[in-house]
């Protein structure tokens, strides 16, 4: 199909390729203050004005490419009656943001689909957005942080970016990012159905601060590879607003979240549903919108731990003796549920703060020792199993003092820390004749369960996948 689409927003070119919809994007440069100026003197309806301005740039288009299919889109922001522009400077964007602050505006989104310069298909959408109540302070901040991103944007903000600003939001998410994809999709599929899209599904990680995450690259790769119609996006939350943000994410579409600091143990606390994993880890990675509307929390860390120990290697035997952990963090909890569920038969705990340990092994089973940090030496010819949780040996952190002389040639040795792939503790242990497993399986493995219930089907963990996220 030779598909069109009358925008170079990006916002828009990311919703038709997370569609799978091959097109080009041409900016139609239309004189649209002139034309909404002539119909608000007409004392047109908002809706006819998006509809005529999506109408304008789809007819342009289309007119130099006649066999094509042209999608021409408009949004506008309306308040009060009246309809709000792009703010022309920060002084107006804080103007702005001060009379939406607290208040519900309307996001009116219009697509039309033209061919040999006709209108085929038109289409209005009407999105609610209650804004939070902003102080003078707050927005000042607002605007000093995202002023150069939000210029262009109708009402300065970008929901994407910053969906927190909205406590309540009635619509649907691509409606309000200026695209109808699901309608646009139907409309397609019927008059062009030799290639059937899909509407894509939306999946995010949240966390806060969330940049440095390598999930996006991970679940794109997949999405990619697997030709899936869906878009996984990373979003920043700030903890005081997490549940709100999340529930009204869930009702504009999103089938899930990935969900890492601070965030976990708050996912648990709002899903309906627990999973055995995430109750006994006390924090949820992972939530699913389930098909009765419910939300189920999951814990996938040890599952991501275990699947990719067993898949690094085939001798390890859990129950041939003891395992020593040493850290007492949020990934220890995790790593400790899952060595004895897989059938390790006791854990000896060690973390520099004892008290730490002590707490996470009274949480946990009576099967974990708790031994000092300076003990942890006199432990090893007693175990088969050692997992290092803490971040001792990252790069950019202090090293692991941890003197393997004493080590069963035959255990396993395990780092959670994947930069470097390789750290010292695993070359030590490898020089010593132990099997030695790397962090980076863990990360990707972990990932797999929450992709398989977002987007319907199960990934796989490649080297290619590996080389990216590694990049
Ligand atoms: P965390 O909650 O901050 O815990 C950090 C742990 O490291 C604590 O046990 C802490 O001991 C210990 N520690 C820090 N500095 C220390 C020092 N100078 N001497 C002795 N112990 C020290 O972090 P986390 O979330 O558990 O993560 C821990 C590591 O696992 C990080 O490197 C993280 O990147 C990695 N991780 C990897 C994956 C993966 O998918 N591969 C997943 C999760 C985490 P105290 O209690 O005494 O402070």
């Amino acid at each position: 199909m030779d598909l069109i689409l009358a925008s170079q927003s990006a916002t828009r070119r990311r919703i038709l390729n997370a569609a799978r919809m091959d097109a080009q994007f041409i900016s139609p440069q239309i004189d649209e203050e002139n034309i909404m100026r002539s119909l608000s003197a007409e004392q047109a309806p908002p809706r006819d004005i998006a509809d005529t301005l999506a109408e304008h740039k789809a007819l342009k288009i289309s007119r130099k490419n006649p066999n094509s299919w042209v999608i021409g889109c408009d949004q506008i922001l309306v308040f009060e009656g009246e309809i709000s522009g792009k703010p022309a400077s920060p002084e107006a964007l804080k103007a702005s943001l001060s009379r939406l602050s607290g208040q519900t505006h309307r996001l009116i989104t219009a697509n039309v689909i033209y061919k040999d310069s006709k209108p085929l298909w038109r289409h209005i959408s009407i999105s609610h957005m209650s804004m939070r109540c902003m102080s003078p302070a707050e927005i000042d901040a607002y605007v000093e942080t995202h002023w150069q991103d939000v210029k262009q944007s109708a009402g300065g903000y970008h929901f994407e970016k910053t969906p927190d600003l909205f406590t309540v939001v009635r619509g649907n998410w691509f409606d309000i990012m200026g695209l109808s994809i699901g309608p646009i999709i139907g409309f397609l599929n019927q008059n062009h159905p030799s290639i059937p899209f899909q509407t894509p599904k939306l999946a995010a990680i949240l966390g806060h601060p969330i940049a440095q995450s390598k999930s996006p690259l991970m679940h794109g790769h997949w999405l990619k590879k697997n030709q899936i119609s869906g878009d996984y996006i990373a979003i920043d939350i700030p903890p005081s607003r997490f549940e709100s943000t999340v529930r009204m994410l869930f009702d504009v579409g999103f089938s899930g979240f990935n969900v890492t600091i601070p965030h976990k143990e708050k996912a648990l606390a709002l899903a309906d549903d627990i999973s055995p994993e995430a109750q006994r880890i006390g924090a949820a990675n992972t939530l699913i919108k389930m098909d009765n509307g419910k939300i189920r929390g999951d814990n996938t860390d040890g599952y991501g731990f275990m699947t990719n120990l067993i898949s690094q290697s085939n001798t390890w035997q859990p129950a041939a003796g003891p395992s020593l952990v040493l850290g007492a963090g949020g990934a220890a909890r995790a790593i400790l549920v899952a060595l004895l569920d897989a059938g390790v038969p006791k854990i000896y705990l060690c973390n520099r703060t004892r008290d730490r340990a002590e707490d996470l092994a009274s949480d946990i089973s009576d099967c974990i020792e708790v031994i000092d940090w300076q003990d942890k030496e006199e432990i090893l010819p007693k175990v088969f199993t050692v997992v290092n949780t803490t971040s001792l040996g990252m790069t950019g952190k202090p090293a692991l003092e941890f003197d393997l002389t004493n080590i069963n040639p035959r255990a396993l040795v395990a780092d959670l820390i994947y930069a470097p792939l390789e750290t010292q503790l695993l070359k030590d242990a490898r020089a010593r004749g132990c099997d030695v497993v790397g962090g980076i399986g863990m990360l990707l493995h972990q990932g797999m369960p929450g992709f398989e219930a977002w987007f319907g089907m199960r990934p796989a963990v490649d080297e290619e996948l590996e080389a990216l996220v590694l990049t």
